[in-house]
């Protein structure tokens, strides 16, 4: 169970092809959502059963779109917008910061695959 998504960046055209959510076809890697690195310039996935997810590179703190507000911009409540949803964690229709040009000028996107 899991969907694939993609994100690209309107402004400086960052892309990040075939974020597989979710369990994906792997069961042992956990449950993974798109994250957030400070210092680093493109998107993680990390686990949201874990209590903390740190960069590999950087050894902060990653922070999950989901679950940050101060990642995303002008989101649509409406949850039948919703990009994809895990075990109650929805990542939402909404201008999200772009981990490399660090505008409110990603998306995320359904590429309709959903393995249920
Ligand atoms: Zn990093
Ligand atoms: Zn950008």
């Amino acid at each position: 169970m899991g969907g694939v998504v993609k994100a690209f960046c309107k402004s400086c055209k960052y892309k990040q092809d075939n974020l597989s959510l979710g369990h994906g076809f792997d069961f042992t890697r956990g449950s993974l959502m798109p994250a957030y690195c400070e210092s680093c310039d493109k998107l993680h996935l990390a686990d949201i059963d874990k209590e903390e997810n740190l960069c590999k590179v950087h050894k902060t703190a990653l922070i999950f779109y989901h679950a940050e507000a101060a990642l995303s911009e002008n989101i649509v409540a409406d949850s039948s917008f919703d990009i994809f949803e895990w075990k109650g964690s929805a990542i939402k229709k909404a201008d999200y910061l772009c981990p490399k040009c660090k505008t409110f000028s990603m998306h995320f996107k359904d590429k309709g695959i959903d393995w249920d």
